[in-house]
């Protein structure tokens, strides 16, 4: 698809926001670039645009089957999406079943630790801070959502966490963590952004191999074998 004429909104770490000409709808498109550390690291990962697109596309179309209404409209091409165009709340969701990442070295719980219960954490969504976890009082405090939003956000995120375990169960895959984002359209909240290995925490059932962005933020290699690994046990699972 052509993009030169359209408008680009806002370019995002990995994906750039074009102008649709709908007020409704924005194009979304996910690119190869790969950064972490808050962009200290970065890579351009030929073709990892494309396996994102489709591993979100695959996640969104699932959980909008089963009832979670998602900002994912139609693919337009295999890394362009129409989506709705929502506006984002600034608070990120962390969802965790099992002790890994910030969670282990904030508590110093060995990673790979089952969870007795889900964890959700709210983070401020900023770069510039570096998304500190914040709680209900300091988010509603500042305006970033109102606690009504936080109690959706809250109990959404539980549904789809139930919906994603069984999805990847079904892959051979452990969901151990992932980052969901929301936004408003129209008076509701709705899931925005993407869900994808660069935004979870997936390990292969059997070898324990990861299959996500830690292949990159760890320099373990192999990190779009991996993902290209996820991508296919999604569309046998489906
Ligand atoms: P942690 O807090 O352990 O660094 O991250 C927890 C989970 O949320 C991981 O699966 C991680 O990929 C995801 N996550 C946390 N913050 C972000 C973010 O700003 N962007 C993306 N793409 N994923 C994030």
């Amino acid at each position: 698809m052509e993009l030169n004429d359209m408008k680009l909104l806002y370019e995002g770490k990995s994906k750039s926001v074009y102008d649709s000409g709908d007020s409704d709808t924005l194009i979304l498109r996910f690119r190869d670039s790969a950064t972490a550390g808050n962009g200290a690291k970065k890579a351009e990962l030929d073709g990892k645009g494309k396996l994102n697109a489709a591993i979100s596309a695959i996640i969104y179309d699932y959980l909008s089957e089963n009832g979670i209404e998602t900002h994912l409209e139609k693919m337009i091409d295999d890394v362009t999406a129409l989506v709705k165009r929502v506006e984002i709340v600034s608070v990120e969701v962390i969802v965790r079943n099992i002790a890994a990442g910030s969670f282990s070295k904030r508590y110093g719980v060995p990673e790979g630790t089952p969870l007795k219960n889900t964890v959700l954490e709210f983070c401020m969504k900023s770069d510039e801070y570096g998304d500190p976890m914040m709680n209900d009082s300091q988010i509603t405090a500042i305006g970033l959502a109102t606690q009504a939003e936080l109690d959706e956000m809250r109990s959404a995120a539980l549904r789809v966490d139930s919906l994603l375990s069984e999805l990847f169960d079904k892959c051979g895959i452990t969901l151990a963590d992932y980052k969901l984002e929301f936004g408003r359209f129209h008076g509701r909240l709705i899931l925005a952004d993407e869900i994808s290995p660069d935004s979870c925490r997936l390990w292969d059932k059997s070898t324990g191999k990861k299959l996500d962005k830690d292949r990159f933020r760890r320099d373990l290699g192999d990190v779009l074998g991996s993902y290209r690994e996820v991508l296919g046990r999604l569309q046998n699972a489906r």
